[in-house]
């Protein structure tokens, strides 16, 4: 693994306008942290990566690094690029694994952050570093939304979600409140009376969208995100239709095959999937079968009846009329995208939400109340770990710029200049 690693890293031109940064999200400084690792400053190259993004282990399994960095290679043009996910992986578990800093000094503000998914631990750990006071609410048993109960273990092993709860949070003094929903027993209302003096929303999507045909409440017929919630809770039986080919829908096949199913047919709408390459060539290496241009129409005990359709010269599709077919199936499951649930907005007064249910809030996370502010999935719609990063990396410090804005605060900054 390390001396592949190291081939990678010394292949590397250390580019002076590096396309590969350009091409990553959240720009991670490619080049500097390749070149610190050759040099053999493999712990300053980890904190460059930690700093510049929180989930950088996580990101470097999880990106769709074919779209992002390593697409943008300069290498790729004429051969392979330089595989940069290896190496942020290597450096990024390997510091990961001595870290072991405590809290920062403690400046005796309260924040609280609703949801531990990617962008609820982004701001989280950049509030700790500047010494806030952090409590996490989380309506789950365990932290990390998506990465811990959507993607699959075999893509994101759930012991990288137990060192990031180590290391970044309780041992940085992150207080953590599992199986606590707001907007049930507790709202946002009381956090203010509690003294919190800036709330953060990160909760995700997690309503799956319906197809609005008949048949989806039968008992065979399951939801993509609640299946992958906790797939031993589901008897497939031996053949299974996926209904949808985005990243989602791949998950879905992938642990069915894994589970036990023996047949198991994506079906997509259009002529392609919407998945990245990447993941549907390991669908179809793992044995799952993609049938394109059909339709739902509807879902019976049997199976699901699918409609053809037709690709037209402008890039619309039109159904086939008399082309309806049975396709045989033992278990559905419905992943085509989530939208947000509203359980936060119903119980709290003055947050406005688009026509789509997602909380409105600028580039910096300001909602419609000022003291309240949101990103990622619930605030963009279904996106990807690392633009809930690097959305939430702005909102942090716009947290922190309205809180040092505070009368009270800034009075308090004063006294303690006066005393000093
Ligand atoms: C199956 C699947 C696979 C994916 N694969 C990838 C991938 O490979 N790469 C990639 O980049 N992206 C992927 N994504 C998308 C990515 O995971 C999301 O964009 C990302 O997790 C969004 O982060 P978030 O913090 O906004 O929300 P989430 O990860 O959804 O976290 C929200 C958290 O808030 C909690 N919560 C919700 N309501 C409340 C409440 N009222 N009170 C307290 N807590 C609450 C939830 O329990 C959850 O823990 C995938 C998504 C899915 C569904
Ligand atoms: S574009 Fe490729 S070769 Fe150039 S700095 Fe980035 S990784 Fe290295």
């Amino acid at each position: 693994m390390a001396i592949h690693v190291l081939d990678e890293a010394h292949r590397c031109l250390n580019c002076k306008v590096p396309q590969c940064q350009k091409g990553c999200p959240i720009h991670t400084p490619i080049p500097q942290v390749i070149q610190l690792m050759l040099n053999g400053k493999l712990d300053e190259a980890g904190k460059t990566l930690f700093e510049n993004n929180p989930l950088t282990t996580v990101c470097s399994l999880v990106c769709n690094h074919e779209g992002q960095c390593e697409g943008h290679c300069v290498l790729g043009r004429k051969g392979a690029p330089v595989h940069f996910s290896a190496i942020e992986n290597y450096i990024s578990t390997t510091y990961s694994s001595k870290m072991v800093h405590g809290p920062a000094a403690s400046n005796g503000i309260r924040v609280a952050i609703i949801g531990s998914g990617p962008a609820g631990l982004t701001i989280a750990v950049i509030l700790a570093r500047k010494g806030y006071q952090v409590t996490i609410f989380e309506g789950k048993d365990k932290i990390g939304g998506v990465l811990r109960y959507g993607i699959p273990e075999f893509r994101l092993p759930k012991s990288i979600l137990d060192d990031f709860e180590y290391r970044h949070l309780r041992l940085k003094d992150i207080k953590v409140r599992p199986n606590t929903s707001i907007g049930g027993a507790i709202g946002i209302d009381d956090l203010l009376r509690d003294g919190y003096k800036a709330i953060f929303v990160g909760t995700g999507v997690w309503q799956p969208n319906t197809l609005h045909i008949k048949g989806e409440t039968l008992g065979h017929v399951h939801f993509g995100i609640n299946y992958l919630n906790n797939p031993d809770s589901f008897h497939l039986g031996e053949r299974v239709i996926v209904i949808g080919a985005g990243n989602a829908a791949m998950d879905v096949a992938r642990t069915a095959m894994r589970k036990g199913a023996r047949y198991v047919q994506c079906f997509s709408r259009s002529d392609t999937v919407q998945a990245s390459k990447h993941e549907s060539d390991y669908a179809i290496l793992e044995g799952v079968e993609f049938i394109y241009c059909k339709a739902p129409k509807e879902i019976v005990d049997e199976g699901v009846i699918f409609i053809d359709r037709e690709k037209q010269e402008d890039g619309t599709y039109v159904e086939i009329p008399g082309t309806e077919k049975l396709y045989p199936a033992d278990s559905v499951i419905i992943s085509v995208s989530q939208g947000p649930r509203n359980r936060i907005v119903n119980s709290t007064q003055g947050l406005s939400v688009s026509e789509r249910g997602l909380l409105l809030a600028d580039e910096n996370g300001h909602t419609t109340r000022p003291e309240i502010f949101a990103s990622g999935d619930v605030v963009n719609g279904a996106r990807t770990v690392v633009e809930a990063v690097a959305h939430s990396k702005k909102v942090a410090e716009a947290m922190d710029a309205y809180i040092q804005s505070l009368p009270e605060i800034k009075e308090q900054k004063e006294k303690m200049i006066s005393i000093q």
